[in-house]
């Protein structure tokens, strides 16, 4: 199948690749001509595991091209992936739709033949019927079906992600457009789970999916806290009650708050249309409004522990949302940062693979260390803020001759806590007391 794919981050690249490799002719569109000229020269525009690879050896055997202009892939395709970002609106936090709008309305002119316009963007209700709209009156002759094909990977993942979905989600309103998606995915005919639901079905089911994860990894957090006053250890809890096949043992390590380009935006757009709908939906509110919380109750976490000493040095290990990604938007250890800027503080961070993005969003306002162990030279305060698993395999001796004041709040648990204290800290983790 001849396939445009519209957009190359996280999800447009991974899903490009991912169906290249899985036989099918694929052509990745990007408006910004910057990561077009890194991809046709083997380079990713972002870190994601094994996608280079991928993406490289599909490259060379032609089963994928890049193209800053969408006329003449459209033009070929029989199907059109849209994957630009939707994020947050500056004022009400809905989901900005203006890029999902520009590029609709750009293929539009395009379209040859009978096309399936496939959204796999994280779209409101209701936007398949935009899209539809859009694209009959910039071009009323052309044949084509709006479907909504929600994405689950994980950044981090998302290759592993794309080869073994738990299932997939086909928002198609006609059997027409049904079919061609069916054979998009024939090879994962007879390994996943192919739901046929309603396009707007389709829709809310991504940010439903979304909502309720955030749900549970702000729950645990709230139990981590309660664990931490009643001298219980939240990892036992967590195994109690993951191993409920009701509730399962996923999002269940409680941590400094959820972060991510998802989370975020997807609860904020979920409240957003549940007001537009005046449907009270008071749990993803306090989801959000707990999770603000969650952060700045870190930050004072790490300003008590300095507390008394004069010009204390605050070194962080990890800027990403979370281990396997360079992505730093909406990264709870940047917010944290900001907090912590506020008062003054003098830090000093490291992350094995964001720093070139954190520097984008943190400036010269910290200083970026070349290793973890010159990051925490002279610090009063180590913080672990992503659980890389370099972290977790840290040499303490090491940390602890370059430490001035010998403190770590590990708010991923990533240490041993027994073998941290041996080593001479004081330590702080997550649901513990
Ligand atoms: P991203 O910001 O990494 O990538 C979007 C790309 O689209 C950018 O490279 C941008 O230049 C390009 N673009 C924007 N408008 C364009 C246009 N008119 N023509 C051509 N290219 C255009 O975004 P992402 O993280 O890949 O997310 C994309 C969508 O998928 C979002 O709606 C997001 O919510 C959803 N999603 C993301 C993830 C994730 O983990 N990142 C997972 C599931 C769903």
């Amino acid at each position: 199948m001849k396939i445009a794919v519209i957009g190359t981050g996280y999800v447009g690249l991974t899903t490009g690749v991912g169906l290249a490799e899985i036989g099918h002719k694929v052509v990745c569109i990007d408006r910004e001509e910057s990561k077009i000229n890194k991809l046709k020269n083997g380079q990713l525009p972002f870190f994601e595991q094994n996608l280079e690879e991928l993406c490289g050896k599909n490259s060379k055997n032609g089963r994928i091209a890049f193209d800053s202009d969408m006329k003449e892939a459209v033009g070929n395709a029989d199907l059109i992936i849209i994957a630009v970002g939707t994020p947050p609106h500056p004022i009400t936090k809905e989901a900005d739709m203006k890029y999902i709008h520009a590029a609709a309305t750009e293929l539009a002119d395009f379209l040859q033949g009978y096309t399936v316009v496939a959204t796999k963007s994280t779209v409101p209700v209701g936007t398949g019927d935009d899209i539809e709209t859009l694209i009959k009156k910039k071009n009323p002759k052309a044949d084509f079906d709006v479907v909504s094909l929600p994405e689950f990977l994980r950044e981090g993942f998302a290759v592993h992600d794309f080869f073994h979905p738990d299932r997939i989600i086909v928002g198609a309103n006609s059997e027409r457009a049904f079919n061609v998606i069916k054979n998009l995915y024939s090879y994962f005919a007879d390994k996943t789970k192919i739901l046929h639901v309603q396009r707007r079905s389709a829709e809310t089911i991504k940010y439903a999916a979304n909502a309720f994860l955030a749900m549970k990894i702000h729950y645990v957090n709230e139990l981590a806290d309660f664990c931490e006053k009643t001298d219980v250890d939240i990892f036992e809890v967590a195994q109690g009650i993951g191993a409920d096949t009701r509730i399962g043992d996923k999002f269940l390590q409680p941590g400094p708050g959820y972060g991510g380009s998802c989370f975020p935006k997807d609860t904020l757009a979920m409240a957003y249309m549940a007001r537009q709908n005046n449907v009270e939906m008071g749990l993803i509110n306090t989801v959000i409004q707990g999770n603000n919380k969650r952060k700045k109750d870190m930050a004072e976490r790490i300003l008590l522990s300095v507390k008394g000493i004069e010009n204390p040095k605050i070194a962080v290990w990890g800027l990403a949302f979370k281990a396997g990604t360079d992505d730093c938007r909406e990264s709870p250890a940047i917010d944290i940062l900001a907090q912590l800027l506020e008062n003054k503080a003098n830090i000093c961070v490291y992350d094995p693979k964001a720093m070139e993005k954190a520097k984008i969003l943190l400036g010269n306002k910290v200083s970026f260390a070349e290793n973890m162990y010159t990051a925490v030279q002279g610090a009063d305060v180590l913080v672990i803020l992503t659980e890389w698993q370099e972290f977790k395999e840290t040499d303490l001796e090491k940390v602890a001759g370059a430490m001035r004041t010998k403190t770590i709040l590990d708010f991923r648990n990533c240490l041993d806590k027994e073998k941290v204290k041996a080593g001479g800290f004081a330590y702080r983790g997550i649901g513990r007391k």
